[in-house]
């Protein structure tokens, strides 16, 4: 097999028909790839072929990353900036592009994923305050004559595998912060919806990123195996289900790779009797059934603490009732169809297994019918009450537009709850009263809390990282925690002696 430069480049304003990988600043194509079939979720029919790039094209993207590593490290921050805040300028000019290919593969409604698409763009921004991140400490004369000062590094080449529920935002989270810290990047993106990775690397090229600097390898598991297993690559962010995440982050940092890997989530929301209920529903039904729940930070399970429980279910009803299920293409659409044939019968399972295990389904999705669409992949909003934490719809990330209800007296039964489940991603609390957020936010079990905020994406900032199962590693995602991962630190003791100064000292240094 051979890598060859794709003689025509296709027009990135429809979607190609075979999308390939791009390496050292064009597309490569593979002679002989194996190849998945991309699909338009709405309609069910094939829209495109990916490459499954094998040991040989991760081989020709690490190397080219590699190659590029020493003029990117030694490009001064005064340079680096400007070539950011024009990725950052590019993004915004071909936004529509991007959110019709985001919408075309995922799934996602215009809005949805304009929404992904800013806030992607927002850790370009922060990426471009690269010099105040990246600022070091320095101390005069912590001895005598002695001067410490320390610094930050870049790690080498890093690689970014990321899952297919935002296929723009989460590679955002990651390679500007990479590249502006001076590594070079290996974007490997999901197989469901690949294409727009290849128009943020065409950007990212025209902004004016040096060849081998960014590069995307199109595959699966073989591709994320060489990657893991390539001795050149320093670092791996991963972004995906828990199964995977943690096994990516035992193989890649069993060979001494850097490993930040965020997993799965069933997120909490708690409902106070006190809260504003109109609010709360409104929160809760945009929270659960935007993108159609294929979001790590949708809020899969409602606690209604007391009184609060029949009032919210009825609200949550009325609420359903009237939501808008159907293609991105259509304008009145707010919620599109899952990604595959596959995510739609695991999630139709769930449902049944739900009213198996006698909870009650209040509304039910599994009929949902999408006029000229009906090989597409919709599943219509549903809601459980009454579900138990013993449940596997309460238990298990179903990943769809699936939303339970689970009545306590108490919210401490409610933090217990927020405790004993083996994600720890986002949580949200609902009230007006002070006392009741505060001790929430204290005590809640996971990475981002929520008060009176159903999604608590943090703003970058800050970063991005759950508890528990929902993240592998130390470091979160973006922010100063994001310059943290892609650097390592360095510190230098330096003495500048007179010409008198000297004399041998075997013992260990003191500070004199
Ligand atoms: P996924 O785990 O199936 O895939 C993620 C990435 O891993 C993809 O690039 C995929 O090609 C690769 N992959 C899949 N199976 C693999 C294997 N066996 N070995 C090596 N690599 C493999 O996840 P997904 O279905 O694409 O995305 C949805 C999941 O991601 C959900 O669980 C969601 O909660 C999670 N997610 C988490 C966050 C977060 O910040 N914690 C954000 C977005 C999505």
């Amino acid at each position: 097999m051979s890598i060859t430069e794709t003689p025509a480049r296709p027009a990135t304003a429809t979607l190609p028909r075979t999308i390939s990988h791009w390496i050292d600043g064009g597309l490569r194509e593979q002679s002989g790839a194996r190849l998945s079939e991309v699909f338009d979720p709405a309609s069910g029919t094939v829209s495109g072929r990916v490459q499954l790039g094998d040991a040989d094209v991760v081989a020709a993207a690490v190397a080219a990353a590699k190659a590029a590593l020493p003029a990117w490290q030694a490009t001064p921050l005064s340079k680096r900036v400007p070539i950011l805040q024009a990725i950052g300028r590019l993004l915004r000019e071909h936004s529509d592009e991007l959110i019709r290919i985001i919408s075309a593969e995922h799934g996602k409604v215009a809005s949805d994923a304009a929404g992904e698409l800013a806030r992607g763009l927002e850790v370009v921004d922060v990426a471009c305050a690269a010099p105040l991140l990246l600022k070091g400490e320095f101390s005069e004369q912590v001895a005598g004559g002695v001067d410490t000062f320390s610094l930050r590094q870049p790690l080498g080449v890093c690689v970014g595998i990321t899952p297919f529920n935002f296929p723009a935002m989460v590679p955002l989270w990651m390679f500007p912060i990479a590249l502006a810290a001076g590594n070079t990047f290996v974007l490997k993106p999901s197989e469901r919806d690949p294409s727009v990775s290849l128009l943020l690397a065409e950007l990212v090229t025209r902004a004016g990123v040096p060849d081998g600097v960014f590069n995307v390898v199109q595959g699966d598991k073989v591709a994320v195996d060489a990657l893991l297993e390539h001795p050149d690559v320093a670092a791996v962010s991963f972004v995906g289900s828990t199964p995977v995440a943690r096994q990516v982050y035992e193989r890649a940092t069993a060979s001494g790779k850097r490993v930040q890997a965020l997993g799965g989530a069933k997120n909490h929301m708690v409902v106070m009797p006190d809260a504003d209920l109109a609010q709360a529903a409104d929160a809760l039904t945009s929270a659960a059934y935007g993108s159609a729940g294929q979001r790590c930070m949708a809020i899969s399970a409602a606690i209604a603490v007391g009184p609060v429980a029949e009032p919210l279910v009825q609200a949550l009803r009325e609420r359903l009732r009237g939501l808008a299920v159907g293609p991105a293409s259509d304008e009145q659409s707010e919620m599109g169809p899952l990604i595959s044939g596959q995510a739609r019968d695991r999630v139709l399972g769930y449902v049944e297994g739900g009213v198996r295990d006698g909870a009650v389904l209040v509304e039910d999705g599994r009929a949902v019918a999408v006029e000229g669409h009906e090989s597409g992949y919709f599943v219509g909003p549903t809601l459980f009450d009454h579900v138990g934490p013993q449940m596997d719809i309460y238990r298990d990330e179903i990943f769809g537009p699936v939303l339970v209800v689970v009545r306590v007296d108490t919210l401490d039964e409610a933090l217990a709850l927020i405790a004993e489940s083996e994600y720890g991603n986002g949580a949200a609390i609902f009230t007006r009263s002070g006392a009741a957020a505060r001790r929430f936010q204290t005590k809640a079990a996971a990475g981002m809390v929520g008060i009176n905020v159903p999604i608590p994406v943090p703003v970058s900032s800050f970063s991005f990282g759950g508890w528990k199962r929902s993240l592998f590693g130390d470091h979160h995602l973006y922010g100063a925690e994001g310059f943290r991962f892609y650097t390592r630190a360095k510190v230098v003791t330096s003495r500048w002696p007179s010409d008198t100064d000297g004399g041998v000292n075997l013992s260990f240094p003191v500070a004199p």
